[in-house]
Order: structure tokens, then C-alpha cells, then sequence
């Protein structure tokens, strides 16, 4: 429970079918992938299996009927908006969606605060995109309900990280054991930011490929070094390519550049097409958060290992497991 959410608490007491007060997330922020801890990910992953059997065999139901979401993006999205619309409505709740601040009371200049504080006498609940690094952290500051972050600029994706997990557990049973090699934009993707810390949770050897520019930030290394994992950083896949278990591509960030030209010299550094994988373990998954824009050839898209297309519905399943989770519903 957050500390300034009396009046929430307070109210619950009073309704015919309270929420679960006592359940691990209730009334919980997810801000940064930092707040979980090994235990936590088993639970959310069981949670997401279940979500994932319940959606095969009904489709929709109830348990968050009378919620609602307010979807809050100030910057564009495609899968983290549509799979939160999707798990709300499919756990039969309501939404608020905000795609277009130019449209709302933002584009008269209300600060985030305010426009939290807003959205939240109308929800139980706000997932927020911002480009700020902290806007996450910020708004929760001035929330009483759950703030989910969805992106804060270069920060962290925590929700994609979740789900990232989630798809390799699926897909390949365990964490531990593998090897997860980071490729592309290390420096401004968050989702390698927020992966990265996830994974060294786990008993697991991380290889970054980037270009000297798009380098991961040294205070994540350092982090992560501090777990006493096996880390190493390459300018190619080649040397890391046959010991990879997991191959994590990502998109060069062109709207974080502020250099264009800087972003022309390395937007096609790295390229995986049909011929990348001959030398790649037979049961290595390609992963990717989306959208590519032409870092995997699409003659790459119907080889078994290419789990990309199947890892936007994992999310699907974990994003409904943290609803039902920050409503105490789970
Ligand atoms: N969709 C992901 C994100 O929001 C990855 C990307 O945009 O490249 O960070």
C-alpha cells in the first residue's frame, strides 16, 4: 500500500467485495524493474501462466469488473497501449485511453502532476509514458492510485522487461543456465536497460553488441557486475553468436539522437537475416521488443527460433497479471 492512500484503504472496507489488501502488490507502483526481487518473478510469471490458460479457454472474465484504467501516453505506442487496453478489457474493466496529450489539457501546459492527479479521480489505476527519465517516479510521488510505468524516456520499460522474462521462461523453461546476448541500441534502449537488471536476478552470462556509440551505460555494468555476473561487450555478433541461448535485438533509437548524422552511420550496424543463424544454437529464441525497422530480415520471421511475434503475446498475459496484481485481485 502506498502511504497517502488512506482514503482508498479506508473506502474499501465499506464495498460488498473488497479488494485483497494483503496480496503482495496491492495498491503497488511498478516503476522500475529494481523493486523486484526472484520471488516476486515467480509469482508474476505464475500469475501470467494462469492469465495465459484463462485467456485459451474463455477469452474474457471478470475479475476486474468495475476498474478502470487510465492508458496515459505522451509518447507513441503501439503494443504496451493496445496490450493494456486488451488485458483490461479482457479482465473486464474499463479504460481511459490518452493517446494523443496533444489533444488533452497537456498541450495547454498542465504539469504531470496535475494531470495525475485528474486522471486519478476518475481510475484505480494509470499507465504512463513519458520521455522523461523519472516522470514515472515523479508522478507516483503525487498519486494515491498505482502508477504502472510504461516507458520514462531512456530509463526503463519494466512491464517489456516482465514480459521479456516471462518469454523466455515459457519459451526455454529456466533463466538460469543461459546465455542472453544484448544487440543494437544498448545506450538508449530502456527495454536492455530494465532486461539487463532483470536477468541478473539469475545465474545468467550477458554479451552486449553494439556499436562504440551505442555502448550500454557503464553505471548499468557496474550494477550488474556487482551481482557477479559474466558479462562482456563486443562490436559484432560473430564471436558471441554460438554460445547464445537468447538473442535480444533492438531498434537504433533515431528519436533519442541528437546528432542525425550520428544516427545515419550506425542505424543498419547490425542486420540478423537467414544466414546469421546457421551458426546459432538450434533452440536459440530471437527476441525483439518492436517495432523493427529493419534490424531482422523478414526471411528470418517463419524459422521456429524467431519468437518475437509469440513474446507481444506473452505480454498480453503479464500485463494482465499486474492489473489484477496492483488491484488486489491476485
Ligand atoms: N517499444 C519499445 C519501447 O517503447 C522498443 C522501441 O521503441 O524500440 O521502448
Amino acid at each position: 500500500m502506498k502511504e497517502n492512500s488512506l482514503s482508498i484503504e479506508k473506502k474499501s472496507r465499506y464495498l460488498p467485495f473488497g479488494d485483497q489488501q494483503d496480496s503482495l502488490f496491492y495498491g503497488k507502483d511498478i516503476l522500475s524493474v529494481k523493486q523486484f526481487n526472484r520471488d516476486d518473478l515467480e509469482y508474476i510469471f505464475g500469475v501470467a501462466h494462469e492469465m495465459r490458460e484463462m485467456v485459451q479457454r474463455v477469452g474474457s472474465f471478470d475479475l476486474l469488473k468495475g476498474k478502470i484504467l487510465a492508458n496515459l501516453f505522451y509518447e507513441p505506442s503501439t503494443r504496451t497501449s493496445s496490450s493494456f487496453t486488451s488485458a483490461m478489457e479482457r479482465l473486464g474493466g474499463s479504460l481511459i485511453p490518452i493517446n494523443e496529450v496533444h489533444y488533452s489539457s497537456v498541450a495547454e501546459g498542465e504539469s504531470l502532476p496535475d494531470t495525475i492527479r485528474t486522471l486519478e479521480c476518475y481510475a484505480d489505476v494509470i499507465v504512463l509514458r513519458h520521455p522523461e527519465v523519472g516522470a514515472s517516479a515523479l508522478a507516483a510521488k503525487y498519486a494515491k492510485k498505482p502508477i504502472i510505468n510504461a516507458g520514462d524516456g531512456i530509463g526503463e520499460h519494466p512491464t517489456q522487461a516482465l514480459l521479456d522474462a516471462f518469454t523466455i521462461y515459457e519459451e526455454l523453461g529456466t533463466l538460469d543456465g543461459l546465455t542472453v546476448t544484448l544487440l543494437g541500441d544498448l545506450k538508449y534502449g530502456r527495454t536492455v536497460h530494465s532486461l539487463a537488471r532483470l536477468l541478473s536476478l539469475y545465474k545468467v552470462k550477458i554479451n552486449y553488441v553494439s556499436p562504440e556509440v551505442l555502448r550500454i551505460p557503464s553505471e548499468i555494468l557496474e550494477e550488474i557486475a556487482e551481482k557477479n555476473i559474466t558479462q562482456a561487450e563486443f562490436n559484432t555478433l560473430e564471436p558471441a553468436i554460438k554460445e547464445t541461448d537468447v538473442l535480444y535485438v533492438t531498434r537504433v533509437q533515431k528519436e533519442r539522437f541528437e546528432d542525425l548524422d550520428q544516427y545515419e552511420q550506425v542505424k543498419s550496424a547490425y542486420v540478423i537475416t537467414a544466414d546469421t543463424l546457421i551458426r546459432a544454437k538450434k533452440k536459440m529464441i530471437i527476441m525483439h521488443p518492436l517495432p523493427r525497422v529493419g534490424e531482422i530480415s523478414m526471411e528470418v520471421d517463419n524459422d521456429p527460433r524467431a519468437a518475437y511475434f509469440r513474446q507481444m503475446e506473452y505480454g498480453l498475459y503479464v500485463r494482465m497479471a499486474l492489473l489484477a496484481m496492483v488491484l488486489g485481485k491476485s
